[in-house]
């Protein structure tokens, strides 16, 4: 089903999200990143960035690759995390919808053909991603624990997981 593919499969995965470096990001001529945040930076439940995070953020910054967060978290949540660090951030994004995606690449002043959008979740991030025509980098979430909106897209998640995995498609390993 080629349909499934075009907007559910993403253009590529990693176990974590500091698996991705610059020189990854660089050999496929990206120049900018948008980023999740619950269960893709830090669990939906930790309110802070933590040194992994930040260690990355910096690497990204001396590497002069561009990195937003477009969360479809609250103003508290996605501020709290972002402001003490002067990480860049679009709130109440509505992800799958296109819109926030489109602002983040305008902010970022780059085009969508060199910005990358890394999530946890096939049905808001890779999904929008996917409409908007940007690449998508699927992580595992940090925790199995989710918030109660996102327990239901995780069910439908799992039968597009088990059909990419019968086409050998995504693997993840073990
Ligand atoms: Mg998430």
């Amino acid at each position: 089903m080629k349909v499934l593919e075009k907007y559910f499969l993403p253009s590529d995965y990693f176990r974590e999200f500091h698996s991705i470096t610059p020189q990854y990001l660089k050999d496929r001529g990206i120049k900018a990143v948008i980023t999740d945040l619950d269960n893709t930076l830090v669990g939906y439940d930790e309110p802070d960035a933590n040194e992994s995070v930040l260690k990355w953020f910096k690497m990204m910054n001396e590497n002069g690759i561009k990195v937003t967060i477009v969360s479809n978290g609250s103003r508290n949540r996605v501020g709290n995390f972002c402001d003490p660090h002067d990480i860049e951030y679009i709130f109440r994004a509505r992800k799958p919808l296109g819109s926030a995606y489109k602002k983040a690449v305008a902010m970022m002043d780059e085009n969508k053909d060199e910005t990358v959008m890394i999530g946890d979740q096939l049905m808001t991030d890779v999904f929008g991603a996917n409409r908007v025509g940007l690449k998508s980098v699927l992580v595992l979430p940090v925790k199995s624990k989710d918030g109660w909106a996102t327990i239901v897209n995780r069910k439908i998640e799992r039968i597009l997981m088990n059909y990419f995995d019968r086409k050998g498609l995504i693997q993840w390993g073990d």
